[in-house]
């Protein structure tokens, strides 16, 4: 039996490869536009990390965790996702001492166990950012406007963003006990899950995607009618700087976060068009998890987005993403008595930063021509026995059809020109 990659894993080959490169890019050249630097951490991490940082109440921890004892009886589990790590990061390495903000981006793998279909994986990707150290709603708003940046030069369009505040503890406590309230008669018509999550982790039932389980709750309180001044200064702060950056939001009372350290700002970005997993990222302000996580009181704000969907979403509106050319220039030469003067040139082309490739099956002139065809290559150096003799190359613009000689001397020149061209 041979053996395939597990269930909900899958391998990205180029010229697929291509596509992640331009899209990395553009997330972490925008990042550090905004002042935010790489951050590698862990793929795993103690299990207590996360049941600490993300919830023990939460499907991840109780669902999703790769979770494995290892030969020192430690348990430990793959990185479900990155904020706890950043918090333990932080801590680690007493950052919350100097200057703040603290601006992070992360890019890398993480792992759920997940049931796998279209946009969901078992191992998927995800980018994201978090500001420790600042409370102030301004934050807040660069973070979102960072993201939908993300979004625009990615060239996406038909995205929403769902904005919502959640409060405070102080606040946040009123509202759940007028919630369980209403929900409390209700309560036997909820699903399995919001049963366990109605006496837990009440706010939860809200982004339950249920339908009787909404149709039970109809006529719920809003959580904006229960916040405090300060939450909702902060939060009329938050939607004035989003407007006055042109960015537009949609207001969502059924966007909530049920644990206790995430505060205030929660928002969250829809494709519709992408189908049942419309959601590509989200995030907030998180202002008691780097407590939660064993540290001092550091206030957070972030996000993370889901590459394989955006990738997903991408693809739908755009054929091509990235150059996906394997090489700008093909050099041919048939014949072993050849083979040194290709390697020669290829070696000199390469040495001046020029993309290329030569044959190496032997193949005849016409095949070798199909291959850089097949590559994607801009222009084929052809060498025979008059080039070699009478010291010049065979120069042909595959995307024109022209072809010109030009001498050794001259190549390198003669090249970046047309590259600079096409
Ligand atoms: P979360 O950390 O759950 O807020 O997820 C943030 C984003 O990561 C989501 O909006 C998705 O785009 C992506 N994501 C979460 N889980 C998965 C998964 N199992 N497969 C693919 N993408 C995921």
């Amino acid at each position: 039996m041979s053996i395939k990659a597990p269930r909900g894993t899958y391998d990205i080959l180029p010229p697929e490869s291509f596509n992640w490169h331009y899209m990395e890019r553009v997330l972490t050249e925008t990042a550090e536009l905004y002042g935010y630097y790489e951050i590698r951490t862990p793929i795993f991490e103690h299990t207590e990390l996360f049941t600490r940082g993300v919830g023990d109440t939460t499907d991840i921890v109780t669902k999703e965790m790769y979770s494995f004892t290892d030969k020192s009886e430690r348990s430990l589990t793959l990185r479900p996702e990155a904020t706890a790590t950043c918090a333990r990061a932080l801590i680690e390495h007493s950052i919350y001492g100097g200057a703040m903000p603290v601006k992070w981006y992360y890019l890398g793998p993480m792992f759920r166990y997940d049931r796998p279909q279209t946009g969901r994986y078992r191992q998927f990707r995800q980018f994201g950012v978090e500001a420790f150290g600042s409370d102030s709603p301004y934050l807040d708003a660069e973070v979102i406007i960072l993201l939908i940046d993300i979004l625009n030069r990615l060239g996406l369009n038909n995205y929403e963003l769902h904005l919502n505040s959640i409060g405070c503890p102080e606040c946040r406590q009123i509202y759940r006990d007028k919630l369980v309230a209403h929900i409390r008669p209700q309560a036997d018509k909820l699903c399995k899950d919001c049963q366990v999550r109605y006496s837990k982790n009440p706010l939860r039932v809200l982004d339950c995607k249920v339908e009787s389980c909404h149709v039970a709750i109809a006529g719920y309180p809003y959580i904006k009618d229960y916040l405090c001044d300060s939450c909702k200064t902060h939060y009329e702060t938050v939607k004035k700087v989003l407007k006055d950056n042109e960015v537009n939001f949609l207001h969502d009372d059924n966007l909530v976060r049920g644990l206790d350290y995430y505060t205030n700002t929660a928002f969250e970005i829809h494709i519709p068009d992408i189908g049942g997993q419309s959601a590509i990222g989200g995030g907030g302000r998180y202002n008691g998890l780097v407590k939660a996580c064993g540290g001092p009181d550091v206030p957070g704000v972030g996000f993370a987005l889901g590459l394989e969907r955006i990738l997903l979403a991408l693809t739908k509106e755009k054929e091509v993403l990235a150059d996906n050319s394997y090489a700008d220039v093909f050099v041919i030469a048939v014949g072993e008595e050849l083979e040194d003067m290709s390697t020669k040139l290829v070696s000199k082309l390469r040495k001046n930063n020029i993309k290329s490739d030569k044959d190496y099956a032997g193949r005849s002139l016409k095949a070798q021509m199909k291959f850089a065809n097949r590559l994607g290559a801009k222009i084929a150096i052809i060498i025979g026995e008059d080039e070699i003799n009478n010291n010049y190359f065979t120069v042909r613009n595959m995307n024109k059809g022209e072809q010109s000689q030009v001498a050794n001397d001259n190549i390198i020149e003669h090249i970046n020109n047309i590259l600079a061209n096409s």
